[in-house]
Protein backbone atom coordinates (compact mmCIF):
# COMPACT_ATOMS: atom_id res chain seq x y z
CA UNK A 1 0.00 0.00 0.00
CA UNK A 2 1.45 3.25 -1.42
CA UNK A 3 1.16 7.00 1.40
CA UNK A 4 1.28 4.83 4.57
CA UNK A 5 1.81 7.44 7.85
CA UNK A 6 3.79 6.00 10.77
CA UNK A 7 4.77 7.68 14.14
CA UNK A 8 7.80 6.82 15.94
CA UNK A 9 8.75 7.83 19.08
CA UNK A 10 12.58 8.29 20.11
CA UNK A 11 13.45 8.49 16.55
CA UNK A 12 16.32 10.49 17.23
CA UNK A 13 19.08 7.54 17.42
CA UNK A 14 19.65 3.78 18.34
CA UNK A 15 16.69 1.40 17.51
CA UNK A 16 14.06 4.53 17.17
CA UNK A 17 15.99 5.95 14.07
CA UNK A 18 16.93 2.47 12.52
CA UNK A 19 13.42 1.64 13.08
CA UNK A 20 12.33 4.75 10.78
CA UNK A 21 14.85 4.42 8.21
CA UNK A 22 13.90 0.89 7.53
CA UNK A 23 10.16 2.00 7.53
CA UNK A 24 10.58 5.11 5.17
CA UNK A 25 12.80 2.54 2.91
CA UNK A 26 9.79 0.71 2.48
CA UNK A 27 7.16 3.25 0.44
CA UNK A 28 5.89 4.62 4.50
CA UNK A 29 6.31 8.29 5.70
CA UNK A 30 7.87 8.48 8.99
CA UNK A 31 6.90 10.60 11.54
CA UNK A 32 9.91 11.14 13.58
CA UNK A 33 9.40 11.96 17.60
CA UNK A 34 11.95 12.72 20.18
CA UNK A 35 13.23 15.87 22.18
CA UNK A 36 16.28 16.31 20.60
CA UNK A 37 15.12 18.44 16.79
CA UNK A 38 18.85 18.49 15.52
CA UNK A 39 19.25 14.74 15.86
CA UNK A 40 15.95 14.44 14.72
CA UNK A 41 16.48 16.26 11.83
CA UNK A 42 19.55 14.57 10.97
CA UNK A 43 17.61 11.43 10.73
CA UNK A 44 15.54 13.30 8.37
CA UNK A 45 17.87 14.53 6.09
CA UNK A 46 19.50 10.96 6.05
CA UNK A 47 15.95 9.48 4.96
CA UNK A 48 15.46 12.35 1.96
CA UNK A 49 13.29 15.33 1.69
CA UNK A 50 9.06 14.47 1.75
CA UNK A 51 9.76 11.20 3.05
CA UNK A 52 10.13 12.13 7.08
CA UNK A 53 8.54 14.67 9.52
CA UNK A 54 9.88 16.17 12.69
CA UNK A 55 7.77 16.24 15.41
CA UNK A 56 9.61 17.31 18.87
CA UNK A 57 7.92 15.26 21.66
CA UNK A 58 8.69 14.34 25.11
CA UNK A 59 6.63 11.38 25.66
CA UNK A 60 6.14 11.52 28.92
CA UNK A 61 4.38 14.89 28.78
CA UNK A 62 0.85 13.64 29.75
CA UNK A 63 -1.09 15.56 26.92
CA UNK A 64 2.31 14.60 24.49
CA UNK A 65 0.55 11.30 23.17
CA UNK A 66 -2.84 13.12 21.53
CA UNK A 67 -0.85 15.53 20.81
CA UNK A 68 1.35 13.80 18.70
CA UNK A 69 -1.38 11.64 17.16
CA UNK A 70 -3.48 14.46 16.14
CA UNK A 71 -1.03 16.25 14.30
CA UNK A 72 0.01 12.91 12.26
CA UNK A 73 -3.91 12.62 11.47
CA UNK A 74 -4.30 15.96 10.58
CA UNK A 75 -1.36 16.97 8.09
CA UNK A 76 -1.87 13.79 6.63
CA UNK A 77 -5.21 12.48 7.02
CA UNK A 78 -4.45 9.22 8.15
CA UNK A 79 -2.00 6.92 10.56
CA UNK A 80 -1.41 3.20 9.66
CA UNK A 81 1.33 3.00 12.11
CA UNK A 82 2.65 3.53 15.99
CA UNK A 83 5.98 2.56 17.16
CA UNK A 84 6.18 2.80 20.77
CA UNK A 85 10.23 2.74 20.94
CA UNK A 86 11.59 5.81 23.03
CA UNK A 87 12.68 4.84 26.25
CA UNK A 88 15.09 4.99 29.43
CA UNK A 89 17.00 1.85 30.88
CA UNK A 90 18.48 3.50 34.41
CA UNK A 91 20.38 0.33 36.26
CA UNK A 92 20.13 0.47 39.92
CA UNK A 93 18.63 -2.14 42.52
CA UNK A 94 15.15 -1.92 44.14
CA UNK A 95 16.13 -0.51 47.35
CA UNK A 96 18.23 2.39 45.82
CA UNK A 97 15.39 3.84 43.98
CA UNK A 98 13.87 6.81 44.36
CA UNK A 99 9.92 7.70 44.12
CA UNK A 100 11.05 10.21 41.85
CA UNK A 101 12.94 7.60 39.58
CA UNK A 102 10.69 4.98 39.60
CA UNK A 103 7.85 7.52 38.65
CA UNK A 104 10.36 8.78 35.99
CA UNK A 105 11.09 4.99 33.86
CA UNK A 106 7.25 4.12 34.34
CA UNK A 107 6.74 7.65 32.80
CA UNK A 108 7.94 6.97 29.63
CA UNK A 109 8.20 3.13 28.83
CA UNK A 110 4.92 2.86 30.08
CA UNK A 111 2.57 5.44 30.60
CA UNK A 112 3.09 6.97 27.20
CA UNK A 113 2.64 3.88 25.29
CA UNK A 114 -1.30 3.72 27.86
CA UNK A 115 -1.59 7.57 25.94
CA UNK A 116 -0.65 6.23 23.09
CA UNK A 117 -3.01 3.90 22.58
CA UNK A 118 -5.97 6.04 23.98
CA UNK A 119 -5.37 8.70 21.73
CA UNK A 120 -5.37 5.71 18.82
CA UNK A 121 -7.83 4.21 19.51
CA UNK A 122 -10.97 6.31 17.82
CA UNK A 123 -8.15 6.61 14.76
CA UNK A 124 -8.03 2.87 13.93
CA UNK A 125 -11.61 2.14 14.85
CA UNK A 126 -12.69 4.35 12.40
CA UNK A 127 -10.12 3.38 9.86
CA UNK A 128 -10.95 -0.41 10.43
CA UNK A 129 -7.25 -1.12 10.76
CA UNK A 130 -3.79 0.35 12.13
CA UNK A 131 -0.82 -1.34 14.39
CA UNK A 132 0.69 -0.04 16.97
CA UNK A 133 3.99 -1.77 18.28
CA UNK A 134 5.22 -1.13 21.38
CA UNK A 135 9.07 -1.98 22.43
CA UNK A 136 9.19 -3.90 25.54
CA UNK A 137 12.49 -5.49 26.44
CA UNK A 138 13.23 -9.06 27.58
CA UNK A 139 14.05 -7.66 30.84
CA UNK A 140 9.93 -7.61 30.82
CA UNK A 141 10.02 -11.31 30.94
CA UNK A 142 12.98 -11.88 33.17
CA UNK A 143 14.11 -10.61 36.29
CA UNK A 144 17.57 -9.13 36.10
CA UNK A 145 18.71 -7.24 39.08
CA UNK A 146 19.53 -3.61 39.42
CA UNK A 147 16.40 -3.29 36.40
CA UNK A 148 13.42 -2.77 39.04
CA UNK A 149 11.69 0.11 37.55
CA UNK A 150 12.86 -0.63 33.77
CA UNK A 151 11.78 -4.56 34.35
CA UNK A 152 8.05 -3.30 35.88
CA UNK A 153 7.81 -0.72 33.18
CA UNK A 154 8.38 -3.38 30.36
CA UNK A 155 6.04 -5.93 32.02
CA UNK A 156 3.18 -3.59 32.10
CA UNK A 157 4.04 -2.72 28.59
CA UNK A 158 4.09 -6.30 27.77
CA UNK A 159 0.64 -7.06 29.36
CA UNK A 160 -0.87 -3.31 28.38
CA UNK A 161 -0.31 -4.79 24.93
CA UNK A 162 -2.35 -7.91 25.34
CA UNK A 163 -5.25 -6.45 26.49
CA UNK A 164 -5.30 -4.18 23.63
CA UNK A 165 -4.99 -6.45 21.20
CA UNK A 166 -7.85 -8.23 22.93
CA UNK A 167 -10.16 -4.37 22.85
CA UNK A 168 -9.10 -3.62 18.89
CA UNK A 169 -9.15 -7.05 17.45
CA UNK A 170 -12.51 -6.39 16.90
CA UNK A 171 -12.37 -3.37 14.46
CA UNK A 172 -9.64 -4.75 12.66
CA UNK A 173 -6.45 -3.19 14.54
CA UNK A 174 -3.18 -5.32 15.86
CA UNK A 175 -1.03 -4.95 19.03
CA UNK A 176 2.39 -6.57 19.22
CA UNK A 177 5.43 -6.55 21.19
CA UNK A 178 8.89 -6.73 20.10
CA UNK A 179 11.03 -7.31 22.83
CA UNK A 180 14.98 -6.76 22.50
CA UNK A 181 17.73 -8.33 24.35
CA UNK A 182 20.80 -6.48 24.09
CA UNK A 183 21.18 -4.43 20.92
CA UNK A 184 23.86 -2.36 20.53
CA UNK A 185 22.79 1.39 21.20
CA UNK A 186 23.40 4.60 23.15
CA UNK A 187 21.29 3.02 25.93
CA UNK A 188 24.07 0.44 26.72
CA UNK A 189 26.98 2.55 25.51
CA UNK A 190 28.50 2.76 29.27
CA UNK A 191 27.86 -0.66 30.02
CA UNK A 192 29.78 -1.90 26.90
CA UNK A 193 32.64 -0.06 27.93
CA UNK A 194 32.93 -2.20 31.06
CA UNK A 195 34.56 -5.68 29.89
CA UNK A 196 34.18 -7.90 32.62
CA UNK A 197 30.77 -7.02 32.37
CA UNK A 198 30.05 -7.66 28.50
CA UNK A 199 32.22 -11.11 28.97
CA UNK A 200 29.50 -12.02 31.33
CA UNK A 201 26.30 -10.56 29.18
CA UNK A 202 27.50 -12.32 26.26
CA UNK A 203 28.33 -15.60 27.98
CA UNK A 204 23.88 -15.54 28.43
CA UNK A 205 23.75 -14.93 24.64
CA UNK A 206 23.26 -18.28 22.91
CA UNK A 207 24.37 -16.35 19.84
CA UNK A 208 27.45 -15.46 21.67
CA UNK A 209 27.02 -11.56 20.24
CA UNK A 210 24.72 -8.21 20.96
CA UNK A 211 22.51 -7.84 18.30
CA UNK A 212 22.23 -4.98 15.53
CA UNK A 213 19.57 -2.12 15.55
CA UNK A 214 18.60 -3.53 11.77
CA UNK A 215 17.89 -6.46 12.88
CA UNK A 216 15.07 -5.19 15.30
CA UNK A 217 13.85 -2.64 12.96
CA UNK A 218 13.54 -5.62 10.33
CA UNK A 219 11.05 -7.60 12.74
CA UNK A 220 9.60 -4.04 13.48
CA UNK A 221 8.61 -3.39 9.82
CA UNK A 222 7.42 -7.20 9.71
CA UNK A 223 4.87 -6.35 12.17
CA UNK A 224 3.77 -3.07 11.15
CA UNK A 225 3.66 -3.76 7.47
CA UNK A 226 3.50 -7.35 6.48
CA UNK A 227 2.29 -9.39 9.21
CA UNK A 228 -1.06 -10.84 8.44
CA UNK A 229 -4.04 -8.95 10.46
CA UNK A 230 -4.63 -12.63 12.59
CA UNK A 231 -1.38 -11.92 14.32
CA UNK A 232 -2.04 -10.11 17.11
CA UNK A 233 -1.32 -9.50 21.12
CA UNK A 234 1.91 -11.90 20.43
CA UNK A 235 5.93 -10.75 22.25
CA UNK A 236 8.45 -11.35 19.89
CA UNK A 237 11.95 -11.73 21.54
CA UNK A 238 15.05 -11.03 19.06
CA UNK A 239 17.76 -11.81 21.98
CA UNK A 240 20.16 -13.89 20.40
CA UNK A 241 17.97 -16.75 22.20
CA UNK A 242 18.46 -15.47 25.86
CA UNK A 243 15.11 -16.11 26.79
CA UNK A 244 15.13 -19.17 25.14
CA UNK A 245 17.35 -20.62 27.04
P1 LIG B 1 18.70 4.96 23.00
O1 LIG B 1 19.73 4.82 21.93
O2 LIG B 1 19.11 5.46 24.34
O3 LIG B 1 17.53 5.91 22.42
C1 LIG B 1 16.44 6.20 23.23
C2 LIG B 1 15.46 7.05 22.43
O4 LIG B 1 14.36 7.38 23.29
C3 LIG B 1 16.07 8.35 21.96
O5 LIG B 1 15.67 8.62 20.65
C4 LIG B 1 15.49 9.38 22.93
O6 LIG B 1 15.34 10.62 22.25
C5 LIG B 1 14.14 8.77 23.24
N1 LIG B 1 13.60 9.27 24.49
C6 LIG B 1 14.03 9.04 25.75
N2 LIG B 1 13.28 9.72 26.63
C7 LIG B 1 12.34 10.39 25.89
C8 LIG B 1 11.29 11.28 26.22
N3 LIG B 1 11.02 11.63 27.48
N4 LIG B 1 10.52 11.77 25.21
C9 LIG B 1 10.78 11.46 23.93
N5 LIG B 1 11.77 10.61 23.55
C10 LIG B 1 12.54 10.11 24.53
O7 LIG B 1 17.93 3.60 23.25
P2 LIG B 1 17.61 2.35 22.28
O8 LIG B 1 18.56 1.28 22.60
O9 LIG B 1 17.46 2.82 20.90
O10 LIG B 1 16.21 1.91 22.91
C11 LIG B 1 14.99 2.10 22.24
C12 LIG B 1 13.93 1.26 22.94
O11 LIG B 1 14.31 -0.11 22.89
C13 LIG B 1 13.73 1.60 24.41
O12 LIG B 1 12.36 1.53 24.74
C14 LIG B 1 14.49 0.51 25.12
O13 LIG B 1 13.99 0.24 26.41
C15 LIG B 1 14.26 -0.66 24.19
N6 LIG B 1 15.26 -1.72 24.33
C16 LIG B 1 16.55 -1.49 23.95
C17 LIG B 1 17.49 -2.51 24.13
C18 LIG B 1 18.93 -2.37 23.74
O14 LIG B 1 19.72 -3.24 24.09
N7 LIG B 1 19.32 -1.33 23.01
C19 LIG B 1 17.09 -3.72 24.70
C20 LIG B 1 15.76 -3.89 25.07
C21 LIG B 1 14.86 -2.88 24.88
P3 LIG B 1 15.67 12.06 22.88
O15 LIG B 1 16.75 11.91 23.89
O16 LIG B 1 16.07 12.84 21.65
O17 LIG B 1 14.38 12.53 23.43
Amino acid sequence: MENRVAVITGASRGLGRAIAIDLAAHATHVILAARDVASLDAVAQSIGAGAATVVAADVSDPAGMQALVDHAVGQFGRLDVFVNNAGVAPQSSVEQTTDQEWARVVDINLNAAFRSARALAPVYREAGSGRLINIASVFGLLGRSGFGAYGASKAGLINLSRVLAAEWAKFGAQVNVVAPGYISTDINAEIRENEAFMKRVVSRIPAKRMGEAHEVANLVRYLALDAPDFLTGQVIAIDGGESAS
